[in-house]
């Protein structure tokens, strides 16, 4: 049963994104949006859930997950969205992002882009601990 499967792992995601929301705010000045993005999907997992535990309750079939699913989806991938603010490539030049950017980065920028010249790690360590 899928709705089985959900209550008994989805708690254990739930908390890996809490614990990422956790991360994200030691780096609140640059991560503002994607800390608020994470606690969207938190929010929508945990509807996800208590719809899985409800259909578990009553004994209902795991298609009655399908609209709950289906709007979760929608709901989180529509437009400027939950899952949109994480993104995978740099916005302005196309190259591939940096976990550390996917994670901590609104401005979805590489560190070439970002800084506005070839980047050099010991540049970026001093600038992440100038911020600290
Ligand atoms: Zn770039």
């Amino acid at each position: 049963m899928v709705s089985q499967w959900i209550v008994d792992y989805l708690q254990w995601v739930f908390l890996l994104i809490l614990l990422l929301n956790l991360a994200q705010r030691r780096q609140y000045e640059t991560a503002a949006r994607k800390r608020l993005a994470t606690l969207y999907i938190a929010a929508g997992l945990i509807l996800f859930y208590a719809v899985a535990h409800l259909i578990q309750l009553l004994e209902a079939p795991d298609w009655w997950l399908l609209p709950t699913g289906a709007a979760l989806v929608f709901a989180l991938t529509r437009g400027e969205s939950a899952v949109r603010a994480f993104r995978l490539h740099c916005r302005n030049c196309g190259a591939r992002l940096s976990l550390a950017s996917i994670v901590y980065q609104d401005s979805n920028l590489c560190s070439d882009c970002r800084f506005g010249e070839p980047p050099e790690a010991p540049d970026e360590e001093m600038d992440n601990a100038l911020k600290d």
